[in-house]
C-alpha cells in the first residue's frame, strides 16, 4: 500500500506560494479559490482573497475536465466585460444580467458554497463570470465622497480628517510617498480613535499601536534580532555599516522594520525616541544605525546595534507636539470635530456598540461596504504599486502659487503634502489608472482635482502651522470678539475669550489651555499678540494682528472655519515699502525678527506679508543681525 502524499501546504502570499492554480483554503474551510495573476491574489468564489491564510493546492483540471479547449480565463474576464455586471451597496450584492436585476444578497447568504452555482444557473452564466463580475467592481473607480461614505459607517463627520488618514495609510506600501499625520485636540474628542478605526481596513501585520515608549523599550517591543549578513542580503547596508562588519558572520543586531508600516503613536513619545526616529520621520534617511546599552543578567552592561528601517505612515495621536516636532517632522494637523452633531452621532454609535456588544461586531463585520473597501485595499497592496507619477507637477504647482501670492518658506513644507494627497487618490483607483514601468501608475486629472479639493480643507490652519481646532477657536471665537460694534481692532481678555467659548460651544475651556497652548501658538502663527491692558495692568489683552490669509478662497477649511480673504488690492508697493521701512525706523535701534515683523504688518495687513518685506530688505543689506540676535536697519 503505498500513502497518497498529503499535498502540499503553503501560505498565500508567502515564499513557497505557487502563484498559479486553484486550491483550497484550510483557514476558511473553502475549496473555491483561484490564483489571479492580474491581481498577484488567491480569490474565493464568494470575491473575497486569502493572502495569509493556509491552502492546498488542488489537482489541476484539464480542459478535458472542463469540457472546451477555448475556455476565457479568469484573468482575462476580469479584465474585459463580463455577461454580468455586480455592484455592492449598503444592503448587499446586487447582480445584473441579461436585463434582470438580481438581490441585493447579504455576506451571509453569499458565504454559501453553493451560492455562485445557484445564482449563476438563475442568471444563465458561468459561475466565474459572477466572480469576475465582484472582481471588476472591487477594481472601479472611486470618488473621495464614495469612500467618505464607507469611511461614516464607524467615523461619523470628520470629513477631511477621515479621508486624510485613509490616503496615508493607503500610501504606506509606496516607496517614499507616507506622511506624518499629528492629532491635536481637546483630550474627550478621543484623538486615537480616528486613525484606530481606519486602520480596521487595513492589514493587521501592517500596523504597530504604541504608548509612549522609551528607545530602548520601542527597539525590544518591535525589534528582531537577527544576523546582520542575513539583513544585508534584503536590504542594502553600504555606507550604514562598513566590509568588515558585514563580513562578520556571527554579528547579530536588532531589526526594527518599519517599511511600509502603519505606525501609530497612542502617547506622546519620548522625547528621545522621537529625537532618534527624526530623520525616518522627515525622510532624510531610509536607514538608520543606532548603539543602545542593555544590561546582562549579571548586572553588567553589553552593547547592542539597532537597525531601523523606514519609511512609514505615521500618525501621533499625543498630547500637542512642540513648535519644534512640528517643524522638523512636518506634521500634518488634524484635529477631530466636536461639534454638536458630531457628539450625538458618536454618542449613537456608542449605544449600539455598548448596548450589545455582538450584534454591533457582527454587523461591523458584515458590512458589505466595509468589507468591499477591505477587500479593495487588499488588492491595492497585491498590485505592488510603490510609485505615483504625476505627469504635470508644473501645472500642480502653478495653481498652487495662484492662490498664494506672498510665499512664505514654509510653502515648501506645504506643496509635497498636497502632491502627497494626490498620489494617494491615484492609488486608491490605481486599477483605472495607466500602468508606467516598475510597479508605478500615473496620477490624472482627477486625481489633482481630488487632492486639491482635500487640500484646500485643511490648508488655512495647517500652512500657519495650527491645529484646525486651534485655528477655528480663533476665527469663532477670539476674531469676532476683537471687532468692536464700529469695526476696530479692539483688545479682548482673556476672560472673555473663556466665556465666549463656554457660550458657543457649551463646555468650559481650561485657563491653562488656552494660556499655555491656544494662545501662544496663534502668536507664533503671527494671528494674535497679547499686550497688558494699558488701563490694568493686570489684565491680558489679545489683540488680532490679522487680515489677509496665505490661502484664498472662502470655502478652503471646511464647514467648521470659513475663511475670507479680502481681495488683494493692487496697491502701490513703492509706498507700501516706504511705509514698512518707515515702521521700522520707527522703533529706533535694535529690535526682534517677531518685533518686526509685528510692526511692519501693520501696513501690509498680515504676517506674511511682513516678513516678505524683511527678507527683502536682509537680501539687499538694509537690515541685519547682529552678534546679540536682534535685528538693525543699516541705514
Ligand atoms: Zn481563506
Amino acid at each position: 500500500m503505498s500513502a497518497v502524499p498529503a499535498p502540499a501546504r503553503f501560505t498565500a502570499g508567502g515564499p513557497e506560494d505557487p502563484q498559479s492554480g486553484m486550491a483550497q483554503c484550510v483557514t476558511c474551510n473553502r475549496s473555491d479559490l483561484h490564483y489571479l495573476n492580474g491581481q498577484h491574489v488567491w480569490i474565493s468564489g464568494n470575491g473575497e482573497s486569502h493572502t495569509g491564510h493556509e491552502l492546498e493546492l488542488l489537482p489541476e483540471r484539464t480542459s478535458q475536465q472542463t469540457g472546451g479547449s477555448e475556455e476565457t480565463s479568469l484573468d482575462d474576464l476580469v479584465r474585459l466585460h463580463g455577461k454580468v455586471e455586480a455592484d455592492c451597496t449598503e444592503d448587499g450584492w446586487v447582480f445584473l444580467a441579461n436585463g434582470e436585476r438580481f438581490g441585493s444578497f447579504s455576506l451571509k447568504e453569499m458565504n454559501g458554497t453553493q451560492f455562485d452555482v445557484d445564482l449563476a444557473f438563475r442568471l444563465e452564466v458561468e459561475p466565474k463570470e459572477i466572480l469576475a463580475a465582484r472582481l471588476r467592481n472591487y477594481r472601479k473607480e472611486i470618488t473621495a465622497e464614495e469612500l467618505s461614505g464607507i469611511l461614516t459607517s464607524t467615523v461619523k463627520r470628520d470629513e477631511p480628517t477621515k479621508k486624510i488618514v485613509f490616503l496615508n495609510m493607503v500610501l504606506a506600501q509606496t516607496n517614499e510617498d507616507q506622511f506624518n499625520v499629528g492629532f491635536e485636540a481637546e483630550s474627550s474628542t478621543g484623538k486615537s480613535y480616528i486613525p484606530l478605526e481606519i486602520a480596521e481596513y487595513f492589514p493587521d501585520d501592517e500596523k504597530r499601536t504604541y504608548a509612549g515608549a522609551s528607545p530602548t523599550s520601542f527597539y525590544h517591543e518591535v525589534g528582531r534580532w537577527r544576523p546582520l549578513s542575513e539583513i544585508a542580503q534584503e536590504v542594502e547596508l553600504k555606507g550604514v555599516f562598513d566590509k568588515e562588519e558585514l563580513a562578520d558572520e556571527k554579528r547579530k543586531v536588532i531589526l526594527v522594520n518599519l517599511e511600509r508600516k502603519l505606525l501609530v503613536f497612542m502617547d506622546q513619545p519620548h522625547w528621545m525616541l522621537m529625537e532618534k526616529l527624526r530623520p525616518l520621520l522627515s525622510h532624510d534617511k531610509k536607514i538608520l544605525r543606532y548603539a543602545i546599552t542593555d544590561r546582562t543578567g549579571k548586572g553588567g552592561l553589553r552593547s547592542k546595534t539597532v537597525i531601523i528601517l523606514g519609511y512609514s505612515s505615521v500618525f501621533f495621536c499625543t498630547a500637542k507636539p512642540t513648535q519644534d516636532d512640528q517643524e522638523k517632522t512636518r506634521l500634518t494637523l488634524l484635529s477631530p470635530e466636536a461639534s454638536q452633531e458630531k457628539i450625538r452621532e458618536a454618542l449613537w454609535l456608542q449605544a449600539h456598540k455598548i448596548g450589545d456588544r455582538r450584534a454591533f461586531r457582527e454587523w461591523i463585520e458584515t458590512h458589505p461596504l466595509r468589507r468591499w473597501l477591505k477587500e479593495r485595499v487588499h488588492i491595492i497592496r497585491a498590485s505592488g504599486i510603490k510609485e505615483i507619477i504625476i505627469p504635470a507637477p508644473e501645472k500642480v504647482l502653478e495653481r498652487f502659487l495662484e492662490k498664494r501670492p506672498r510665499l512664505a518658506p514654509r510653502a515648501q513644507r506645504d506643496f509635497p503634502r498636497l502632491m502627497s494627497f494626490i498620489k494617494g487618490f491615484a492609488l486608491l483607483n490605481c486599477f483605472t489608472r495607466t500602468l508606467a514601468e516598475d510597479h508605478a501608475i500615473l496620477a490624472d486629472d482627477q486625481d489633482v482635482e481630488e487632492g486639491f479639493r482635500l487640500y484646500e480643507q485643511v490648508a488655512s490652519p495647517n500652512e500657519l502651522g495650527l491645529s484646525p481646532e486651534t485655528y477655528r477657536i480663533y476665527e469663532e471665537i477670539i476674531r469676532p470678539l476683537s471687532q468692536s460694534s464700529n469695526g476696530e481692532n479692539i483688545g479682548v481678555p482673556r476672560t472673555e475669550i473663556i466665556k465666549r467659548y463656554l457660550q458657543t460651544y457649551g463646555r468650559p475651556m481650561p485657563w491653562e489651555r488656552l494660556t499655555k497652548q491656544i494662545l501662544p501658538a496663534l502668536e507664533s502663527a503671527g494671528l494674535v499678540h497679547q499686550e497688558k491692558n494699558p488701563d490694568d495692568k493686570r489684565e491680558t489683552l489679545a489683540y488680532c494682528t490679522d487680515v489677509a490669509r496665505i490661502s484664498g478662497d472662502s470655502n478652503n477649511t471646511g464647514n467648521n472655519s470659513a475663511v475670507t480673504r479680502p481681495e488683494i488690492s493692487k496697491r502701490c508697493i513703492a509706498e507700501e515699502r516706504d511705509r514698512v521701512l518707515g515702521k521700522l525706523r520707527a522703533i529706533g535701534g535694535r529690535f526682534s525678527w517677531d518685533d518686526a515683523a509685528l510692526r511692519a504688518s501693520e501696513v501690509t495687513g498680515d504676517r506674511l506679508g511682513a516678513e516678505d518685506y524683511l527678507e527683502r530688505f536682509q537680501a539687499e543689506g538694509l537690515l541685519a543681525q547682529g552678534p546679540d540676535g536682534y535685528w538693525r536697519l543699516t541705514k
